[in-house]
């Protein structure tokens, strides 16, 4: 494209909340035929809330989520945010907890009055060799209602289920369906259970998910899609999402996310809607169009 075309579609990008890096990015989004949106904070509003508190035998539900949220205090992701605030709000007051570990794409554990608490997925009890399987109805069951459940053991024993439900964010459904109507294959990426990532992919029409996909294996992701010969853009907001953005063809952070996944994209959807990229890639085709 020419520099004034560039110039004009870039001009027209920022009037409408995109920030385009490069005219390389502006050039290249109208060759995506394959579109990744990880789900948690790109889909979804990313602020989830607590939802259901599911005791296993010789616990109530305030001990349960009082010994949970103890060991949620120490971490920062979002799941963590919405069970501490969640027990604030039943108006349980935390004790201290100790030994705090957190262990990427499974959970935490801490210590609290002297108890060994583990809050996380399948993955990491199985890790510690924890029986769940007086947890898996409970499990299932959350995650077909599109919840993310996470799994506590106290001192090694299945202790119950933490439900923590998102909300897919206003325009998600709309811009999903306007990229799947100029011929882009729509992939959902996440970390979390498969069957709750299917849930939600259904209620936004999105057919192919890779579910519990491990952080650092995010990227690999793309590559694999690149290496089936497409062309790639790829949508974050996380710091896990950063060498995914940086691998796509085009990546594109949300406005609202992380410096790091800014940094790593080529376009940036201020707005922190999905529909930005509907509209950066029709900019594309028309800057394409005014040079030829
Ligand atoms: P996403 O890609 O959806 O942002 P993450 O890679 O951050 O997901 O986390 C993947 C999974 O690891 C979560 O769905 C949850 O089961 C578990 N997990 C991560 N952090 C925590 C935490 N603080 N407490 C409980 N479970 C967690
Ligand atoms: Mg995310």
């Amino acid at each position: 494209a020419t520099p004034m075309s560039i110039t004009v579609g870039t001009g027209k990008g920022a009037t409408n909340g995109i920030l385009i890096r490069s005219a390389e990015a502006l050039e290249s989004a109208h060759k995506l035929d394959t579109v990744v949106l990880d789900k948690t904070g790109t889909i979804t509003k990313g602020a989830p809330s607590l939802t259901d508190v599911l005791p296993a035998q010789g616990f109530s539900p305030q001990d349960l989520l009082t010994l949970v949220a103890a060991v949620e205090a120490s971490s920062e992701h979002p799941l963590a945010t919405a069970i501490v605030t969640g027990a604030k709000e039943r108006g349980l007051s935390l004790p201290e907890a100790t030994a705090f570990d957190s262990i990427t794409g499974q959970g935490v554990r801490a210590l609290v009055g002297g108890r060994e608490v583990l809050v996380g997925n399948d993955r990491l009890l199985s890790a510690a060799s924890i029986d769940a399987a007086a947890l898996q109805t409970d499990l299932r069951r959350l995650a077909q209602e599109g919840k993310t459940p996470m799994l506590v053991a106290v001192d090694g024993q299945a202790a119950g289920v933490i439900g923590v439900a998102d909300t897919v964010k206003d325009g998600s459904v709309e811009a999903i369906a306007a990229l799947q109507e100029r011929g882009l294959e729509v992939v959902m990426m996440t970390g979390d259970n498969r069957d709750t990532a299917a849930a939600i992919a259904r209620a936004v029409g999105i057919t192919r998910v890779l579910a519990e996909v491990m952080p650092e294996h995010k990227a690999a992701e793309v590559k694999r899609l690149q290496a089936e010969g497409n062309v790639v853009g790829m949508v974050g907001d996380g710091i896990n999402d950063a060498p995914a953005l940086a691998q796509a063809d085009v990546g594109s952070a949300i406005g609202t996310g992380t410096d790091v996944a800014i940094e790593s994209s080529d376009i940036t959807l201020i707005s922190g809607s999905l529909a930005g990229l509907v509209t950066a890639i029709d900019l594309s085709k028309a800057t394409m169009r005014n040079i030829r």
